[in-house]
């Protein structure tokens, strides 16, 4: 589910040219969800930005280990990990259990590009993808225009291409992006 050479990831490219000097630091984010976000962590992923997901049943300090040696911050709809020490430092508590709502939450904690680099990750497994060679895409049984780009995931070998659910969740993001400014613009 991954675009290039069109005006997707031409947005894309330039929504990076642009963002403030105070959100650069996103473009480093290490997140990590709890079992009870998948669907706002495969979104996180969506927007391009690197978010772990453990499998579920794992146990706290499994997270709270990975988080540590990875330098991720936990995303968690769990108020067990408010107990722990520093955990404002490290935590970002969601309240909501409405996906539209907890991205909106997660903009206000951490300043949020939704367009960071969209579609560059798999959603499932979080490794970043790859163009797909020709023997890839001959193999493919949907038929893709020649112009029409082809990636796929060294993780768990899932293709991705632009249809029209990639271009409904570019839409949800940039809406996110949107809903985010206004929000800033009103507390303002
Ligand atoms: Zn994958």
């Amino acid at each position: 589910m991954c675009v290039s050479k069109n005006r997707l990831v031409g947005s894309c490219y330039k929504k990076q040219m642009s963002i403030p000097v105070s959100q650069v630091r996103t473009s480093a984010l290490m997140l990590l969800c709890d079992e009870m976000l998948i669907r706002l962590c495969r979104w996180i992923r969506a927007a391009g930005y690197d978010c772990a997901m453990l499998p579920p049943g794992s146990p706290d300090r499994d997270i709270m280990s990975l988080a540590k040696r990875e330098d991720r911050l936990v995303i968690t709809r769990d108020r067990q990990f408010l107990n722990y020490r520093q955990a404002k430092d490290w935590i970002v508590f969601i309240h909501t259990q409405d996906l539209d709502a907890q991205a909106l939450e997660l903009s206000q904690a951490l300043s949020i590009d939704w367009l960071f680099q969209p579609f560059s990750r798999c959603l499932v497994c979080n490794s970043p993808l790859v163009l797909a060679d020709r023997e890839q895409r001959r193999q493919l049984k949907v038929q893709l225009r020649a112009d029409e780009d082809l990636w796929t995931c060294p993780g768990c070998h899932r293709h991705y291409w632009a249809g029209s659910h990639v271009r409904r969740m570019y839409r949800r993001l940039a809406g996110w992006n949107q809903l985010a400014a206004l929000r800033d613009k009103n507390e303002e």
